[in-house]
């Protein structure tokens, strides 16, 4: 039912085409995977314009329907894939990158890459709650809810359970997402108590159509990023993540990716966790990524910017007001094919919420016809 295949290894670089099988259909890598984290892409899209947008798969956040107490409701319905009409692969997370979203990122208002470091960075270090992240120890973690405030536990048995009941075909094992500013010491805990996680995370049974990824951590430290590659490279796992803390600038992260190309296993497909905008993409495919998910293409869009070959078009402007053209000449989008520059400005300027679910479908279709291109170069060893 499931399967992963190279088709082609780039000579050029680590850059590879490969195929996945699922009980959902193929995914082409590299391939881009949409951020969906209630079950639908943001931006009032239905099922047809997600046919429209032609993307591939999505990803979904298991932490908010936990938190919204609505995994029961989609179980009973007969997982995500029936609930939101999606018929292709479908991922969901475990709810770890909400461990520093919620956490440490939220609190010095960080992301992954921290280029900015804020003055204050010591004050998290020895507290035992930060942000909504109350406590985290070998059993699991225990957040307050974003929307309520009321506790929410997660372990890796009830992660696993949650995810199992959304019925995705692509899960993944709860780790504790680090910060760019974790120092050696919390960084290895972290990692340790990942790697711990994990373990009992692979105690529950998986069912037949669901397959697991695995999640690298270690944060910035090239000595943990080496061990927790080879711990992950030795688990019974179909793919492997990238996750944690990528540093200060593109540039560590791409360090950090090659520390961790040495040791990982290149039959498995790699999958870095929540990256993938425009100016990365091609970069990351050459170090041997086959799949990103990222939120920037869609949340961009419903904020009036669309993605074109020349880079970022803010519809927005008024010098847009009488171009009479697509965003993109060539585009076989569906908003290409009916909307010119002219008329989304106006609707963007009007608030009417069709510009933003004009845009978004502009943007997934730019996106996974770039990577078709890309792969088709890699398949005539031009990439
Ligand atoms: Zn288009």
């Amino acid at each position: 039912m499931f399967k992963y295949e190279i088709l082609k290894q780039s000579k050029k670089s680590k850059a590879r085409v490969g195929k996945i099988k699922t009980p959902h259909g193929e995914i082409i890598t590299p391939a881009f995977i949409p951020v969906a984290t209630l079950g639908v892409i943001k931006g009032g899209l239905d099922f047809q314009d997600i046919e429209k947008a032609n993307i591939q798969c999505q990803i979904t956040n298991t932490f908010h329907f936990i938190d919204l107490n609505k995994v029961k409701i989609v179980k009973r319905a007969g997982g995500l894939h029936k609930f939101f009409n999606f018929s292709k692969p479908i991922f969901t997370d475990s709810g770890g990158f909400q461990i520093f979203s919620l956490g440490k990122g939220q609190e010095l208002g960080l992301g992954k890459i921290a280029s900015i470091f804020p003055k204050n960075q010591k004050t998290s270090k020895n507290k035992r709650s930060v942000g909504l992240v109350e406590k985290i120890d070998k059993k699991g973690v225990i957040f307050r809810s974003p929307r309520t405030g009321k506790k929410i536990k997660l372990s890796p048995k009830l992660s696993a359970k949650a995810q199992i009941d959304l019925g995705a075909d692509f899960i993944y094992l709860l780790d504790v997402c680090g910060s760019p500013l974790d120092n050696l010491k919390i960084a290895k805990r972290e990692m340790d108590l990942s790697h711990l996680w994990f373990e009992e995370f692979l105690k529950v049974k998986i069912p037949e159509n669901q397959r697991v990824f695995g999640i690298i951590q270690g944060g910035i430290y090239k000595s943990l990023r080496e061990a927790s590659t080879k711990f992950v490279s030795n688990l019974p796992v179909f793919g492997i993540a990238i996750g944690g803390a990528l540093g200060k600038s593109k540039n560590d992260m791409y360090k950090i990716i090659s520390w961790i190309n040495k040791h990982i296993d290149w039959q498995r497909p790699h999958h870095l966790l929540g990256i993938g905008d425009l100016e990365v993409m091609e970069k990351i495919i050459k170090l041997g990524i086959d799949l990103f998910d990222c939120a920037l293409p869609t949340r961009i869009a419903r904020h009036g910017t669309a993605l074109t070959s020349k880079g970022y078009l803010d519809i927005s402007k008024s010098r847009h007001m009488d171009k009479f053209k697509p965003i993109e000449k060539g585009c076989k989008c569906f908003t290409c094919q009916n909307y010119s520059i002219a008329q989304l400005n106006f609707l963007f300027k009007a608030k009417e919420q069709l510009a933003g679910r004009l845009l978004t479908i502009h943007n997934l279709w730019f996106l996974e016809n770039k990577l078709k291109r890309i792969r088709e170069r890699i398949e005539m060893n031009k990439f």
